[in-house]
């Protein structure tokens, strides 16, 4: 039998958490944690102070633990249940005596064994005697369940929950797309979208990816218990495009809107979304004459088709009013959007409108306006879009769409103090994880 694995408090192990899979050319990052919230001076309404920095370094060095129990008496322990074991073979493989064991089994707490699953992670501390002090089992949700010992009882209780909002720091390099490179640094697809959106003004994820462009991304993860349970935001990133590096950090402004700029404080989110979808093929370019597909005869395509599957959500690439939503000859079901200065977009051959859409309903930038289809005279799903200035048709692709107004002046200090750190971050991402990439 395997012997079992103990660790004096003096040489405490790390206690339980997830440890982030580091695989294949993912390389995680070593940062001074705490240092580099304090280092930095996070402004203090935002909502990223006092988060701890979770790293996904291996062999992650952690301080001592400050309790001082008799050395060589009471055992840390971490595990994982092994596939088909039971709650008697974990104990025994932990070093409960079989005492204690039958103990356990006989009372109410015994009914822990239920909760064991393959790869599930129990903590325990177990004295030299064999005996059974403390049992902690986390489900694959976070939620725990913990075996305390009074006298000869031991108690089950489910111990208050710890939500905890965590920062990851992942970096990758592309290789044939976005998603596979963001797939092997085990970046959530969610946060690949939210990047490609970030950097969407700037760079056409569709058409720019280059083989051996670098991304770095800073994200927060919700956990409970040390579980993830969910992805928090965005707060920076870098994506560098055929050797020009683009980078973003989150600020929130006094009244508590967020949004992304440069590290010099221009901001991010443009007048207009390049791209009305989120991943997507040009299929048809704009052009003053080509050949229709359906009516045969050469004239002006106005826009750009977009292939995509049926039901693809679009969005609105601009803030705007609703001017029209409904059937409009070839155009199918079309959506036109009303923006400032004589602005207008349309999409065309939509399988159907978002709830809501109609003339009338204002709509902000990325909302989903409605879904790709192949109404009117399409040969296939995809969506026909346009930009227009002043009731005359442009190259969405090229036409110069206006930009949001930069930073106000009297925010460059709070701006400062929000995201040196991130750029900090940044800088060491690049420094580290991407040289390890090398
Ligand atoms: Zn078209």
């Amino acid at each position: 039998m395997q012997q079992p694995k103990r660790v004096s408090l003096n040489h405490p192990i790390p206690p339980l958490k997830r440890k982030l899979p580091v695989r294949g050319l993912v390389i995680a990052a070593l940062i001074p944690v705490f240092g580099m919230v304090t280092a930095y001076g996070i402004a203090p309404d935002t909502d990223t102070r006092n988060i701890p920095l979770q790293t996904s370094i291996e062999n992650l060095v952690l301080p001592q633990d400050q309790e001082t129990l008799p050395q060589g008496q009471v055992y840390h322990q971490q595990e994982k249940v092994i596939a088909g074991e039971t709650l008697a073979g974990l104990l025994a493989r932990i070093g409960v005596s079989e005492q204690d064991t039958s103990l356990l089994l006989s009372q109410n707490a015994g009914q822990i064994g239920r909760f064991l699953r393959a790869g599930q992670r129990i903590q325990a501390k177990v004295n030299d005697q064999g005996e059974l002090l403390e049992l902690l089992l986390t489900a694959s949700d976070g939620s725990q369940y913990r075996v305390t010992r009074q006298g000869d009882n031991f108690l089950l209780d489910q111990p208050e929950e710890i939500l905890e909002t965590r920062i990851v720091m992942r970096s990758g390099r592309i290789d044939s797309s976005l998603f596979a490179a963001t797939d092997r640094a085990s970046i959530p697809d969610s946060v690949a979208v939210k990047m490609a959106e970030i950097f969407g003004t700037q760079i056409d994820f569709r058409d720019d990816l280059r083989k051996g462009d670098t991304f770095s991304v800073t994200y927060q993860i919700n956990t409970r218990n040390g579980e993830p349970v969910g992805i928090g935001k965005v707060l920076a990133a870098e994506y560098v495009n055929g050797g020009k590096a683009y980078r973003a950090v989150l600020y929130r402004s006094p009244t508590g809107v967020e949004s992304y700029y440069t590290p010099e404080g221009e901001s991010l989110k443009k007048g207009f979304l390049r791209s009305p979808l989120e991943f997507s093929r040009v299929t048809s370019g704009f052009s003053n004459s080509r050949k229709h597909p359906i009516y045969g005869f050469h004239r002006k395509h106005t826009g750009v088709d977009f292939g995509a599957p049926t039901g693809t959500r679009v969005k609105a690439t601009g803030d705007a009013v609703v001017s029209f939503a409904g059937r409009k000859g070839g155009y199918g079901n079309l959506v036109i959007l009303r923006h400032q200065n004589g602005y207008e977009t349309y999409y065309a051959h939509l399988n159907g409108f978002s709830k809501g859409i109609r003339r009338g309903t204002p709509v902000d930038q990325g909302d989903i306006i409605g879904y790709v289809g192949s109404t009117g005279a399409s040969t296939g799903p995809h969506l026909h879009y346009e930009i227009r200035i002043a009731g005359n048709p442009h190259n969405p692709l090229t036409v110069k769409l206006p930009g949001s107004p930069p930073l106000p002046v009297a925010q460059k200090i709070r701006f400062q103090q929000q995201t040196a750190a991130w750029v900090q971050q940044l800088d060491q991402l690049r420094g580290t994880n991407l040289a390890a990439l090398d």
